[in-house]
């Protein structure tokens, strides 16, 4: 791997890991309404007997997350996810979402057990930062605060001396500024850069990427944009610097669902995955909604605007897990407490700043 002193890459072969893994992702069946019907109540009787909640992230399917409010459970960014389950009386909590969430419950309630649908959901900001590699890059900066998005494995938490995300990630970083601090930023380059591009520091970017925002294109968009004139452009700062320069709106999840509730405007050209839009139709249901574009004439999509991994929660594995309880989220007791100290002090940071409801 190249090191240098602006950035580090990621490797070649570990991009092509990437890409290899979100292929193979098999999406679930698409089922009849009578079968849904049939898990749904499956679902909800399972509840109630283990005492269990569901925690949803908005990019999975809209019946989990219509499910996950019905039941008492909650729908959210990962930050807030990890907030609720934080303070959550369930015995069980069932993470629906990506692996470094269920990882994230597990660090901050230990004593509940913490179930996924698949444990094989993961993310490629995980993947494109293995611990090893990245613990030896932060040896070369010592002097560095070390501030990793909450999209990492546990490991990598454990290296950092702040986790945030998304929805904290720019106060965050003006507080270390404010401080003096020299910042090591990973796994997001784009969401780094912007954060930079924010705040006016200069931090060590690692340069991993998120396969659905990086596939937004901004040609493409521009000729969208011309063709509703009207429209608002929101876009996530995973996205590409070409991306986030069209915007109208550029923010984590809560910011954009906020954004299509209390703008005035009618249309929207949405450039994050397309599951959040259960939560923009549920709380704006006339306003109209479309997709940033990801194909170009060159590329074929790997994503399409929607996570493959994400994907990977469905009813029938949901109620699988809840009967089987083998899809569990367990972690080394040291690197648990370890990497607990910076997951926490992003929650008493946000907790303080309003960013989260505090209990
Ligand atoms: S949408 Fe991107 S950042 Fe979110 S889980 Fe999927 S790959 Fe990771």
């Amino acid at each position: 791997m190249t090191l240098n002193n602006a950035h580090t890459h990621i490797p070649l072969e570990l991009a092509g890991r990437i890409n290899e893994l979100a292929a193979q992702v098999s999406r679930p069946a698409n089922l009849a309404q009578a079968d849904k019907a049939v898990l749904i109540a499956r679902i909800k009787t399972l509840l109630k007997q283990h005492n269990a909640q569901i925690v949803a992230h908005y990019y999975v399917d809209a019946q989990l997350q219509a499910l996950a409010e019905e039941t008492g459970g909650v729908v959210a960014d990962s930050l807030e996810m990890a907030n609720f389950g934080a303070q959550s009386n369930a015995d069980i909590l069932v993470v629906c979402g990506v692996r470094f969430m269920g990882e994230t419950a597990k660090m901050l309630s230990p004593e509940k057990t913490i179930l996924m649908p698949d444990l094989n959901a993961t993310c490629s900001l995980d993947v494109g930062c293995p611990a090893h590699e990245f613990a030896a890059f932060c040896a070369q900066h010592p002097q560095h605060t070390v501030v990793v998005y909450a999209n990492t494995s546990v490991e990598v938490k454990a290296l950092a001396d702040w986790v945030v995300t998304s929805g904290n990630a720019l106060q965050i970083v003006r507080h270390l500024k404010a401080q003096g601090e020299k910042i090591i930023w990973a796994p997001d380059q784009h969401l780094g850069r912007w954060i930079e591009k924010e705040t006016g520091i200069e931090m060590l970017r690692w340069m991993g990427h998120c396969i659905v925002h990086d596939e937004f294109k901004a040609f493409e968009l521009e000729q969208l944009k011309r063709e509703h004139p009207d429209a608002k452009v929101l876009v996530h700062p995973e996205s590409s610097e070409s991306v986030v320069a069209l915007a109208d709106v550029v923010g984590s999840t809560k910011v954009l669902i906020n954004a299509v509730q209390t703008l005035p405007d009618e249309t929207f050209i949405v450039a994050t995955d397309h599951g959040i839009f259960y939560k923009m139709r549920q709380l704006a249901p006339h306003k109209k909604l479309i997709v940033a574009p990801t194909d170009s004439k060159t590329t074929q999509c790997i994503s399409c605007a929607h996570c493959p991994w994400m994907a990977m929660n469905s009813l029938q594995n949901l109620a699988d897990v809840l009967e089987k309880q083998d899809q569990k989220i367990e972690i080394d007791e040291s690197i648990r407490v370890q990497a607990l100290r910076s997951v926490q002090r992003m929650l008493d940071f946000s907790r303080a700043q309003g960013l989260v409801k505090a209990k």
